[in-house]
């Protein structure tokens, strides 16, 4: 099918998630995408685009590696899919086994979904049924930080600290109690984190945070001791922590998960995003052993929730695949370069004219424009000088960034680099 008539399909049936559809249908030229390789897509006019963000982070080890390609193939001449009520396989099992052993934290228990939404639902289920029936029915209450993402759903909007993603839905859902991540630092935040589990200890199920990196949100970074005392606190009070991984996990922020920074041991974990390199949907929630014993005894205490593709066979058989390549690769050493390629290009980058701050870790890097929130255009004016270069760019409102596979080749990153530099300088001197 030529690409006119692919667009021509695309402005007729698909509505765009995140998208004003009168204007894209009016105005917008779409990437039409045919095929990926690595860190690069490639458009129905042979031309490649290096994908700064992996396709929404998913992309860690690059698009169709090729060995989880293999993997997948095999798997498929197999088994592909089978329900996980009372029937299990080898791709579970030995992914459940392995995710205890390396995954954040080393929990031991594994309760598999779908995404990083479902992963984080699946977290606030186990701990709302826990306290409900061991003991202490009334938490039923989550804390969570401002400017948090943790996914789509009803259950993850509500936790979701960005006011532009939430308002729609106000009412349709109750509402967390909520740490400002705005005046102050992020040290004010977890003070007053620390106020609200002292004074609501015995409402609160859980405490919900993405550990160093607030992502989706502005890709805001913060210190690795307030992950500590967010534990501390938590602890002190006998609630719940749940780290969402679904963005830093897979070596995002340099360790294979951000737990390791701050050596903490959650009672949840979500993952999902780089679980399966991009390949299939697949996401899991960690558990202690104390939550799981939560849910031992008679059939009424078992753990009321299992989505239809839970512990899919294809998924599970890649996710052990992007294990064994991050071990065997030695992707989290050899991404350590890369990551101080990345910092000493934004610390440049933050001297430029209109350039109001930037940050890095790990394999994040991030610069906000001089401008205003979420719905501002100027990080949109940057991505259309990036894609005229070759790179797909695409903005958090004015806060542009980078978040390319952790494996990118070091020519490809610094082709990027560059990329983002000069679209940014584009931009400002038509602006000047
Ligand atoms: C993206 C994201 C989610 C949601 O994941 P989906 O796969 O989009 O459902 C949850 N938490 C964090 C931290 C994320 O970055």
């Amino acid at each position: 099918m030529n690409r006119e008539r692919i667009v021509e399909l695309d402005k007729s049936h698909v509505w765009h998630p995140y998208t004003a559809m009168s204007k894209y249908v009016a105005e917008t030229d779409p990437l039409v995408i045919v095929r990926a390789e690595g860190a690069r897509l490639y458009d129905a006019d042979g031309r490649s685009y290096i994908d700064a963000n992996s396709s929404w982070y998913c992309a860690a080890l690059g698009h169709r590696h090729p060995r989880l390609v293999a993997a997948l193939r095999e798997q498929a001449d197999t088994l592909c899919h089978v329900a996980l009520g009372g029937i299990t396989h080898e791709p579970a099992a030995r992914l459940a086994a392995e995710l205890a052993a390396c995954g954040p934290g080393a929990l031991p228990h594994v309760f598999f979904s779908d995404d990083g939404s479902t992963a984080v639902e699946v977290a606030l289920k186990l701990a709302g049924q826990y306290w409900l029936q061991n003991g202490r029915p009334e938490r039923r209450r989550f804390v969570a930080l401002e400017g948090a993402f943790h996914g789509e759903t009803l259950g993850a909007t509500l936790l979701g600290g960005v006011d532009v993603f939430r308002r729609a839905f106000a009412g349709l859902i109750g509402e967390c109690l909520r740490a400002p991540t705005d005046a102050g630092g992020y040290e004010r935040t977890f003070a007053v984190l620390s106020e609200l589990v002292s004074a609501h200890a015995d409402e609160i199920a859980a405490v919900v945070i993405e550990p160093v990196v607030q992502g989706a949100g502005g890709m805001r970074i913060y210190d690795s001791a307030l992950v500590r005392a967010a534990r501390e606190i938590t602890a002190r009070h006998d609630v719940f922590l749940v780290l969402d991984e679904v963005f830093t996990g897979y070596g995002r922020t340099g360790p294979m998960w951000a737990a390791e920074h701050a050596g903490v041991t959650p009672d949840l974990v979500c993952v999902a995003k780089g679980f399966t390199s991009g390949i299939l949907p697949m996401a899991a929630t960690l558990a202690s052993r104390r939550v799981f014993e939560g849910f031992l005894g008679g059939a009424e205490r078992a753990f009321l929730h299992g989505h239809t593709f839970t512990g899919n066979p294809l998924g599970a058989r890649v996710a052990l695949e992007v294990l064994a390549v991050y071990r065997e690769e030695r992707v989290i050493e050899l991404a350590q370069p890369k990551a101080a390629r990345i910092a000493a290009r934004f610390a440049r980058l933050g001297e430029l004219a209109g350039v109001s701050g930037v940050r890095t870790l790990g394999m994040v890097g991030a610069l906000d424009l001089n401008a205003r929130g979420y719905l501002d255009q100027a990080g949109w004016r940057v991505y259309e000088e990036a894609r005229r270069r070759g790179a797909y760019l695409r903005p958090l409102g004015s806060t542009v960034y980078v978040t390319p596979p952790i494996n990118i080749a070091d020519a490809d990153l610094d082709e990027l680099l560059d990329i983002v530099e000069d679209s940014v300088r584009a931009v400002q001197s038509s602006a000047a």
